[in-house]
């Protein structure tokens, strides 16, 4: 006979296995979306840095056209020095307030270089003259530069060869070759061609710094003429830092000059307003780093994930021992006088309980019953059959087993690991039954019993363990009665 359970051990396992399976797989699509999110907040953020970057160039050439000429010659406040063939002029510090203001004004840092041929130091010359006529706008490039901390550097390159630049750094670093080839250079072709845009370009690696910059450009016109080229760069690797938030990387490639690695996803189109180019944005994926990530960010889901598992897995055991146990007690169905199992229940017991090393099988007889039957009515002997089973009850441990099997005979289970233990605990369990039996009955009564004792592992057929106990209770009977034998 089978213990019929209500799931099945696979049932118990798999269930919560696909309930745990859904919930995870709705903590991946969450974590999915997530990071869909997060892509997207990036690259709105990126449109932005660049929207705002395209306004400061936008505002700087719209100061160019308009308020360049100015009579005053602002040159006396710089100094100036020749270096290797290249004229150098910065800010003397006095620059930096304007008159009248009040000192309590935040500070500006305005760092800015003017760079041209050794001729631009020369007072006299036609280049230092129209250099006086746009240096007031100077302090402007290196105040945008100040303000939009994404902004690595922003330049005025005149049609005349010199250049105006915030910060000095770049500056410095310009020589003689270079100005005399800047205008051949593509950005300045480019550039030209699309004169009421701005025209965006890059990656590139800045001259003199491996450090990537995206570009854009604006040529400024005066009164029809091209007077010039604004430049400003943005550093790359500061425009698509994530800082941590995403696992893969960034992207922005020129689709009209390289193509898009093969990891590339989300691709969008670079969309700023006024600004001209084939450049698009894009997400690489990088698995390995994306699963950490999962892992990291959605360890508490994850968590959730385990415990419903281990919950259901509970709940279902649960459910199905419960179940056991209610078969058992429908299955083994009770002596209805006395309350013990009948033999159905102690064989079904039998099989479906796990055994210690020793199994012992008492069968219990009381002697002269007919005696007791005759002397003092059958309700009597019914009494003292309740008895008896009240008495096996109290005396065995709740691992143990006892059931009537018709009449006056009594069959009680045992399981230990000590043989002597359990021939001991049988003897206590017949003297307990006798030892108060006159309170039930006059002059009271006693028992023979046969006990079987078997190896656990071979105790599962009654039909043999309860034969040869029987067969010790007819020796008990015929040496004598009132003693069990073994
Ligand atoms: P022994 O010592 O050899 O066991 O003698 P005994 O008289 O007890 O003989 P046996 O065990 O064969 O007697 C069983 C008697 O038990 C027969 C029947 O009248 C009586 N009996 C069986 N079932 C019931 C019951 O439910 N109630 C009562 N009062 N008597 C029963
Ligand atoms: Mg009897
Ligand atoms: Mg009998």
């Amino acid at each position: 006979m089978h213990v019929k359970r209500h799931f099945s051990l696979r049932f118990v396992f798999l269930v919560p296995l696909v309930l745990s399976a859904v919930v995870f797989a709705l903590t991946v699509k969450n974590y999915y979306d997530s990071v869909n999110r997060d892509i997207d907040d990036e690259y709105n953020r990126i449109q932005s840095t660049l929207t705002r970057a395209a306004k400061v160039i936008t505002a700087i050439d719209y100061s160019f056209t308009n308020y360049s000429k100015t009579k005053y010659i602002f040159l006396l406040e710089h100094n100036h020095q020749i270096i290797n063939g290249v004229c150098q002029m910065w800010p003397i510090d006095a620059l930096l307030l304007a008159d009248g203001r009040n000192l309590k004004m935040p500070a500006v840092d305005i760092n800015y270089m003017l760079v041209g041929d050794a001729e631009l130091c020369n007072p006299e010359s036609t280049a230092y003259k129209r250099v006086s006529g746009q240096v007031s706008l100077a302090p402007v490039l290196s105040f945008m530069h100040d303000i939009e901390p994404s902004l690595l550097g922003i330049h005025y390159i005149d049609k005349e060869g010199y250049i105006m630049s915030s910060p000095d750094t770049y500056a410095k670093t310009i020589t003689t070759e270079l100005l005399d080839t800047v205008k051949a250079r593509p950005f300045w072709q480019q550039t030209a061609q699309n004169p009421e845009l701005i025209t965006i370009t890059g990656p590139a690696p800045i001259p003199a710094s491996s450090e990537l910059v995206m570009s854009m450009t604006m040529p400024v016109y005066s009164l029809g003429d091209h007077e010039g080229m604004l430049s400003l760069d943005v550093s790359y690797e500061n425009l698509l830092n994530t800082h941590g938030k995403l696992a893969g990387s960034l992207g922005i490639l020129n689709t009209s000059m390289l193509s898009l690695p093969e990891s590339a996803m989300r691709v969008l189109p670079l969309n700023i307003e006024s600004v001209a180019g084939t450049h698009v944005l894009y997400y690489m994926f990088n698995l390995p780093g994306e699963i950490g990530n999962f892992f990291y960010f959605e360890r508490y889901s994850l968590l959730v994930v385990a415990i419903v598992y281990i919950f259901s897995v509970i709940v279902l055991f649960f459910i199905n021992t419960r179940v056991e146990h209610s078969y058992f007690k429908e299955l083994a169905a009770k002596d209805s006088m006395t309350g013990l199992l009948n033999r159905r229940g102690l064989q079904a017991f039998l099989e479906n309980t796990h055994h210690q090393k020793y199994v012992a099988i008492a069968v219990l007889d009381i002697d002269d019953f007919k005696a007791i039957n005759d002397t003092f009515g059958h309700d009597a002997g019914d009494r003292v059959i309740s008895y008896m089973a009240d008495q096996i009850s109290y005396s065995i441990r709740s691992s143990d087993a006892a059931a009537r099997i018709g009449g006056e005979e009594f069959v009680i289970y045992m399981s230990g690991s000590d043989n002597e233990a359990l021939q001991k605990s049988m003897l206590r369990v017949q003297h307990a039954i006798g030892e108060r039996s006159s309170e039930v009955i006059e002059n009271g009564f006693t028992v023979s019993g046969g006990v079987e004792i078997v190896d656990g592992r071979h105790a599962n057929d009654f039909e043999l363990l309860f034969k040869a106990a029987d067969e010790k209770l007819y020796q008990a009977k015929t040496t004598g009665k009132d003693r069990l034998i073994f």
